[in-house]
């Protein structure tokens, strides 16, 4: 595809480039940003990454669960290495509190494969193989986007316009970008909350049953009011791993005065089993962080020059694991659209009839799974199996989610 001008570090220069490669600006670059700038890098668009951020990203050390398929199609197609650490879990297993006791029982395994990774480690990789072809600045904060009279698109930053023949947003839930493409649409609270954190492995030491299960499986823990999901993924040092969780519940009483991430600590201590509620009611925690659920759909993603990607796209209410799922696919998207289409403006529709509604469907199945694990949660305690195979398909109701498989028994 030809392009019509371009733009370099200062005030803005138009040139005459016709025929000239593309140029892609993305703004943000975490996971979709980098992710982003690989698909238009090997589509074979200049790709220029402004991210706020001045330090490394990489410093988030939380687990990002993503389906197995789109991995190995991942490493196949050059966005990921082969030697990217990952902690595979073949299997889902659900707990609860025994009623009446504190030890746990075991409700129903299912299939439902994960492979686990570490986000940071996820980044890193991402980041590494944009390649030398992407320029990436950091610490470039973007203040706003408009379109171009040539057709293309003007990014500003403190000292500089920047022309580009296509924007793509992927600056997270607070785009700026997205203003462009879906003015005034913002994250809706579910009215719920998540701890997200990890533990290290020697957490562990005491708990020699609860590390063999985590060995094969990845465990969801029912409780009146929420759930948690426990997964090992990979550590930073090699060969190490850590323990990630996610626990959802009502947010900390205006009464609870030390920190919202600690209020995971109450949450463990008041309603999980033994071990578990020694492990993070006790536990020293290697990460924590506490996050209002939000959620969010805009009615499109792509407005030719602008496209959306990842969360700045649409966010889905993390019981879908598939936030960083969807960014990622929404780069291998980009690459084909970009291959297979004349001109941008085509591509970008090509995007938007594409990935807009995927954004759709999982923003409805968070909402689906949010009432059924959150705001309604079933009597977790007096399930077994096949209740859990029952609960599933209703909550469900046909909608497809990689994390449900069939039940085991
Ligand atoms: C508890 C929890 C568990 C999750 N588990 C999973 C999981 O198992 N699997 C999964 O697939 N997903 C999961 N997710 C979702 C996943 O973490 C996110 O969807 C994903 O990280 C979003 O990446 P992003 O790059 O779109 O956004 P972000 O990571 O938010 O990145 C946006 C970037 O844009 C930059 N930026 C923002 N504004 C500007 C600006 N104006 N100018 C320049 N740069 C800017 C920011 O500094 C940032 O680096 C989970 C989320 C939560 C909360």
């Amino acid at each position: 595809m030809g392009a019509a001008h371009s733009g370099r570090g200062n005030r803005e220069v138009v040139v005459d480039v016709a025929g000239a490669v593309l140029r892609i600006g993305v703004v943000g670059g975490s996971i979709a940003g980098c992710a982003m700038a690989i698909a238009g890098a090997r589509a074979g668009a200049e790709v220029t990454v402004h991210e706020r951020s001045e330090a490394a990203l990489e410093d988030r050390g939380f687990g990002i669960a993503i389906p197995p398929p789109l991995h190995r199609e991942l490493v196949a197609a050059g966005y990921l290495d082969a030697g990217m650490p990952t902690a595979p879990a073949p299997s889902r297993l659900w707990l609860a509190r025994q009623s009446g006791r504190p030890a746990a029982r075991e409700l129903a395994r299912q299939d439902g494969a994960v492979t686990a990774c570490h986000w940071g480690l996820l980044w890193r990789t991402l980041r590494a193989n944009t390649g030398a072809a992407v320029r990436y600045h950091r610490g470039q904060p973007v203040t706003g986007v408009r379109r171009h009279p040539s057709g293309g698109a003007v990014l500003r930053t403190a000292d500089a316009e920047h022309v580009y023949d296509i924007v793509v947003g992927a600056d997270g839930p607070r785009s700026v970008t997205r203003e462009a493409v879906a003015p005034g649409v913002r994250p809706v609270p579910a009215g719920y909350a998540v701890w997200r954190g990890t533990l290290p492995l020697t957490a562990l030491a005491g708990h020699p049953q609860v590390l063999e299960l985590l060995r094969g499986t990845w465990i969801t823990l029912g409780y009146r009011g929420g759930h948690g999901i426990f997964y090992l993924i990979p550590g930073t040092a090699p060969e190490s791993r850590l323990l990630a969780y996610a626990i959802y519940g009502s947010p900390p009483p205006a009464t609870w005065t030390a920190a919202h991430e600690t209020y995971v600590r109450h949450i463990a201590r008041e309603h999980f089993p033994a071990d578990w509620a020694d492990l993070v009611g006790g536990g020293e925690h290697t990460s924590m962080a506490y996050h209002p659920v939000t959620d969010l759909h805009p009615p499109q993603v792509a407005d030719p020059p602008f496209l959306l990607a990842g969360d700045a796209a649409s966010i889905t209410r993390p019981h879908t694991a598939s936030g960083a799922t969807k960014a990622l696919q929404d780069a291998l998207c980009l690459e084909r659209v970009l291959r297979g289409a004349s001109s941008p403006a085509e591509a970008l529709r090509g995007y938007a009839a594409e990935r807009q509604p995927e954004g759709a469907r999982l923003v409805a199945l968070g909402r689906r799974l949010g009432r059924a694990m959150v705001e309604r949660t079933p009597d977790w305690e007096a399930m077994g199996a096949a209740e859990v195979a029952a609960w599933s398909r209703a909550t469900l109701d046909g909608a497809d989610s990689y994390l449900h498989g069939r039940v085991q028994g």
